[in-house]
């Protein structure tokens, strides 16, 4: 297991579409190996979510995990999650504007996602799973799920919201975290 470079926005793997992972190379070490380091990786840079292509990889593997994250105390808590070729599908229009980071890129921005998610995918032993995931939740899937096509938060953010952490943290964090935890409450019950 080895905590693996994280690459940022302007490589090329980022804005390229990873591909499926061939059920029957799951076991492999090649994919185990590829799992075992987005772990160790996401753990090492405090991430709530880590795509494969952003240590280079183009497979579509993503994990998430949440506890007590202090990158995003907001964040309700996520089991470590390894899944792959996960597949997303909206089930209604409701949306919410959620600030979100990214470990590729330096800003943080306001983008608008689904609420309500149902996610299928593979755990590393080859397991098929189906899930509902709402709120927060919900828009950590999206947003890796979108890195596996390609896409960045930087596409989907209002462009005149986009900042640094630091100005993040001195003129929008109290207000987003007001709003975002009465969300999280909201959605939780
Ligand atoms: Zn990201």
């Amino acid at each position: 297991m080895t905590v693996r470079e994280i690459l940022s926005i302007g490589h090329p793997v980022l804005r390229s579409r990873a591909v499926d992972v061939d059920l029957g190379e799951i076991a492999s070490e090649r994919v185990q190996g590829v799992i075992d380091d987005l772990i160790d990786t996401i753990r090492n840079a405090n991430g709530a979510g880590l795509a494969a292509n952003q240590i280079g990889e183009t497979c579509r593997i993503v994990v998430l995990e949440v506890n007590n994250n202090p990158r995003y105390p907001y964040k309700p808590p996520i089991p470590l999650t390894v899944a792959v070729n996960p597949e997303l599908q909206v089930l209604d229009d409701e949306t919410v504007v959620i600030n979100e980071g990214c470990l590729s890129l330096p800003l943080r921005g306001d983008v608008e996602r689904f609420v309500n998610v149902r996610v299928r995918y593979f755990d590393r032993h080859g397991i098929e799973h189906r899930e509902t995931v709402r709120g927060l939740i919900a828009g950590t899937w999206q947003h890796e799920c979108d890195h596996l096509d390609g896409v960045l938060v930087v596409d989907r953010a209002d462009p005149t919201t986009l900042s640094t952490w630091d100005e993040f943290e001195r003129h929008h964090r109290d207000a987003f975290i007001e709003r975002i935890t009465r969300f999280v409450a909201e959605t939780s019950s």
